[in-house]
C-alpha cells in the first residue's frame, strides 16, 4: 500500500475523524538499524532509529502533522511555538502546506542556523528574544491564552499523540518491544510519547511486554537528574538545553512505571558519540541526538544491560541542523595546488 503518512497509518491510535483536514509531508516511517558494532560492544541487538530521515530533519514532524491538522479542523488562522529550533522549522514547514500563519519565539543566538533557515525559508513570523527556551516558552503560553492562536509546543497533546506512533514502528518492524529504550530528553515530550505508544500497544495486545526507558539529559542541563530547576542550562547540544522541561511529571512516571533510568552526560561523551555515530555508522545527527548513544556507552560501562536484550537508541534529528558544530569537530580540508604529485603525496596521511 501506498505510504501516506503517520495520521493514515496509525488512524486507528490518533484522535482523527473524516472531518480532519489531514496535512502530511509523509513523515515517519523512518529507518531502525542495526548496529553491529554497538551489539558487539553491549552484547544485545542494539538498533538506531534515525529520526533525521524525516521531511523537516527531526521526531518534531510526527507531532506536528496531528497538531497542525487540528488546528486547522479547530479553525485556527496562526499558531505559534517557542523552540530551540526543531520544532519552528516543523511547524514553519507544515503551517505553510496547511495555509496557517506561524510564529516562532526563539532565544537569541541560542539556535544551529539549520534551523533558523528552515523557520525563514518556510515562511514564519521569527521572532528572536534575550533569554533562554524556558522564558520563551513563557511569552508563547501567555499569547496563545490571550490572543486565541493555537500554540504547537509539545504541552499541546496532539504532538505527544502524534510522536507515540515511533514506538509503535520500533514494535511493527521489530515484531516485538525493545527490552531498553534510549532517548534524549529536553523537554521531555518524546520520552513521554514513546512511554505513551509502548503502553497503548501493549493495551491492545499487539506485544506482551514494555521497555525499560532510559532518558539522558546533557550534563549542564539535567534538571530532571538533579530534581531541580536549571535556570541557566549549558550545554552544545541545544535541542536539549532545557532548565524547566514542560512534561517533567510524565517523563518521570515513564522512567518509574517501566523501572528505567534518568541519567546525565557530559557534552564530551555526547560528542564522541556524535563522532562515532558519523565515522562508524554513516549516522550524520544533531549532538542532541547523540545522548541517547552517549548514555549506551555510559550505561554498557555500569555494567547496567542484561546479556542478549533488544536495545533501540533514538536519534531524533539530522546532522545537517547544525553544520557549523561539525564543522568545528573535524579538520578543514587542505588547499594544494594542482600537481599531482603533491595531491598523491597528502592522499597517504
Ligand atoms: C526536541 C528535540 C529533542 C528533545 O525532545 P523533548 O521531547 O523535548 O524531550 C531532542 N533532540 C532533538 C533533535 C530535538 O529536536
Amino acid at each position: 500500500m501506498k505510504y501516506k503518512g503517520i495520521l493514515e497509518k496509525y488512524r486507528d491510535f490518533l484522535p482523527v475523524s473524516e472531518k480532519t483536514p489531514v496535512i502530511s509531508l509523509l513523515e515517519g516511517n523512518t529507518p531502525l538499524i542495526f548496529s553491529g558494532r554497538l551489539s558487539e560492544l553491549t552484547g544485545c541487538s542494539v538498533y538506531l532509529k534515525y529520526e533525521g530521515a524525516n521531511p523537516t530533519g527531526s521526531f518534531k514532524d510526527r507531532g506536528m502533522t496531528l497538531a497542525i491538522s487540528k488546528a486547522l479542523e479547530e479553525g485556527a488562522k496562526a499558531v505559534i511555538c517557542a523552540s530551540t529550533g526543531n520544532t519552528s522549522a516543523s511547524a514553519a514547514a507544515y503551517s505553510a502546506k496547511a495555509g496557517l500563519k506561524c510564529i516562532v519565539i526563539l532565544p537569541k543566538g541560542a539556535i544551529a542556523q539549520g534551523k533558523l533557515a528552515q523557520a525563514l525559508i518556510h515562511g514564519a513570523k521569527v521572532i528572536a528574544i534575550e533569554g533562554n527556551f524556558d522564558d520563551a516558552l513563557g511569552i508563547v503560553r501567555e499569547l496563545s491564552s490571550g490572543y486565541s492562536i493555537c500554540l504547537v509546543n509539545s504541552i499541546n497533546p496532539y504532538r505527544i499523540e502524534g510522536q507515540k506512533t515511533g514506538a509503535f514502528e520500533v514494535v511493527d518492524v521489530l515484531g516485538k518491544a525493545p527490552d531498553y529504550h534510549l532517548i534524549p530528553v529536553g523537554n521531555a515530550g518524546n520520552i513521554t510519547a514513546y512511554w505513551k505508544g509502548y503502553k497503548e500497544y501493549k493495551g491492545k495486545g499487539r506485544i506482551d511486554s514494555l521497555p525499560k526507558m532510559c532518558g539522558f539529559q546533557a550534563a549542564g542541563a539535567a534538571p530532571i537528574v538533579e530534581k531541580r530547576i536549571i535556570k541557566e542550562p549549558k550545554t552544545i547540544a541545544t535541542a536539549i538545553k532545557i532548565g524547566n522541561p514542560a512534561s517533567w511529571s510524565k517523563a518521570e512516571e515513564a522512567i518509574i512505571e517501566s523501572f528505567g533510568r534518568i541519567d546525565k552526560v557530559t557534552d564530551e561523551e555526547i560528542l564522541e558519540a556524535y563522532r562515532f555515530l558519523a565515522e562508524k555508522e554513516g549516522l550524520f545527527t544533531e549532538p542532541a541526538s547523540a545522548a541517547s548513544v552517549a548514555g549506551l556507552f555510559k550505561l554498557k560501562a555500569e555494567g547496567y544491560f542484561e546479556k542478549d536484550k533488544t536495545i533501540v537508541c533514538i536519534l531524533t534529528g539530522h546532522g545537517l541542523k547544525d553544520p557549523e558544530l561539525a564543522i568545528s569537530q573535524t579538520k578543514p580540508p587542505r588547499v594544494l595546488p594542482r600537481d599531482l604529485d603533491k595531491i598523491i603525496e597528502k592522499m597517504k596521511l
